[in-house]
């Protein structure tokens, strides 16, 4: 069995979904579960949709044009979707009435663009002789936990994904995105949440592999954004692609290696737009000969809380109370620099902050730095490599930032540098011209 996911851009428009569905015809005889994202643009109507209605400005003609115009494009009837788009209209004229937006409606409002897409990706398939069955992710057993817009999969998802989608007439096209707590809310797994959705689907029906199809070709040296030279990685380790995500790389979910790794699944990362591209292959680390350094990532809205305490000094047990002021408030940290009098961490999520600083005021003196931004170099095998550390920082140097923070874990599968948030772009493109672009 074999998982297709294809992101926003990959059911944007006629001409990719043509792609879509010669892409899945060719792969029939490997048994296709297919996941879909919402067509690209919708999720953001929806969430600007949402928070309208709560200002009491409720309009769902932006949505109805776009899923209207795609499904006329497709040859296929307005009607397919007309029960969701009656659905939203109640749900924001509810939202302009009640005047207020909770993280559980907006979750709800956000489920419709899977919800849509779904439907026409099936129905074209069917149109083209192809049978296969839309299915709604929260209805087929995806149970996760209560977090709304940050949802995680309760272990029971796993066997009731399996035995409903066994069931299935034809091509599973199932939702990503979306799940629903015990208690029958829905819930989102967070924004690009559909990569997840995917390896938690290739880990319900053990899977032999899980194809993430997007925009480009693969997971690349760097952002393409950023560094229009940025060149696509033949392979990652689940170790290299989760770091990436995690520190910053839009093009997978930061959550997505974790299912695929518990079963050993390949991910792999593959282009709509260029299919014959080999993409890159995520597996696991044994007998991957991934290179030196395999990728650059960057994230900004990063603060830097310095704590410096003269008790710090020979006391086992400072830095235990230090992070348990973070675990209390529920702050989680990157990256972490200590010196014998002080400690430096980074936070990308200021939510939380404030009764942190709070706490640690009473620890030591407290410092907060925002605008800065978090770059990481990663490849597994850079721990094998001599001067790596010595060629990042000369090149930082050269470009004349200053650099804020620093830390290279023993298991130096990525190092990890702060920067001022407006010359990060400066260092990334610095950091690949030397690390990838050298004859
Ligand atoms: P999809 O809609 O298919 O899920 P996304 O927009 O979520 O696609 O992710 C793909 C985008 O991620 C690319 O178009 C690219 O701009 C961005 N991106 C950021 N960092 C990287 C990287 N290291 N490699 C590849 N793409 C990246
Ligand atoms: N549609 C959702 C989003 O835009 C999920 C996804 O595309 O993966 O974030
Ligand atoms: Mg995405």
């Amino acid at each position: 069995m074999l998982v297709m996911k294809f992101g926003g851009t990959s059911v944007g428009d006629r001409e990719r979904i043509d792609t879509v569905v010669a892409l899945i015809r060719s792969r029939l005889d490997r048994k296709p579960i297919v996941v879909c994202s919402a067509h690209s643009g919708v999720t953001d109507l929806l969430l600007t949709g949402a928070r309208r209605a709560a200002a009491g400005k409720p309009d769902l003609d932006p949505i109805r044009a776009r899923e209207e115009s795609l499904l006329r494009d497709l040859n296929l009837s307005p009607q397919l979707v007309a029960d969701d788009l009656e659905r939203l209209d109640q749900m924001f004229r509810g939202l302009a009435l009640l005047g207020e937006l909770t993280p559980r409606s907006l979750d709800q409002v956000a489920a419709f663009g899977e919800r849509m897409s779904v439907k026409a990706i099936a129905a074209v398939l069917r149109k083209r002789r192809i049978p296969a069955t839309a299915v709604d992710a929260d209805e087929a057993g995806l149970v996760t936990d209560g977090r709304f817009g940050r949802a995680v999969p309760l272990p029971e998802a796993y066997p009731l994904l399996k035995r409903s989608l066994a069931a299935v007439k034809g091509v599973p096209v199932v939702t990503g995105f979306i799940g629903r707590d015990k208690d029958g809310n829905v819930t989102t797994l967070g924004r690009s949440g559909s990569d997840y959705s995917a390896t938690i689907i290739g880990r319900a029906v053990a899977a032999e592999e899980v194809e993430i199809w997007t925009d480009v070709s693969g997971v690349l040296t760097a952002d393409p954004r950023v560094v229009p030279k940025a060149r696509p990685v033949e392979a990652l380790t689940y170790a290299e692609a989760s770091e990436l995500a995690y520190y910053g790389a839009k093009v997978i979910h930061p959550a997505t290696i974790q299912p695929a790794v518990e079963k050993g699944i390949p991910v792999r990362i593959l282009n709509t737009l260029a299919p014959k591209a080999p993409g890159t292959v995520i597996g696991p680390a044994k007998g991957r000969r991934t290179a030196r350094v395999t990728s650059i990532a960057s994230k900004r809205g990063i603060h830097l809380v310095n704590v410096v305490s003269g008790r710090m000094l020979g006391q086992p047990g400072f830095m235990a109370t230090v992070f348990d002021v973070f675990k209390r408030h529920d702050v989680s940290v990157d990256l972490i620099a200590t010196s014998e009098v002080s400690i430096t961490v980074s936070v990308d999520d200021p939510e939380g902050l404030p009764r942190v600083t709070a706490d640690l005021g009473e620890l030591g003196s407290v410092t907060v730095r925002e605008g800065a931004s978090l770059i990481a170099v990663i490849g597994e095998r850079m721990k094998e490599a001599s001067g790596l550390a010595g060629q990042v920082f000369t090149a930082i140097g050269a470009a004349g930032v200053p650099v804020l923070a620093i830390s290279y874990g023993a298991t130096k599968t990525n190092l990890q540098i702060v920067v001022p948030t407006e010359r990060d772009h400066d260092v990334v493109r610095a950091l690949h011209a030397e690390l990838f672009e050298q004859p």
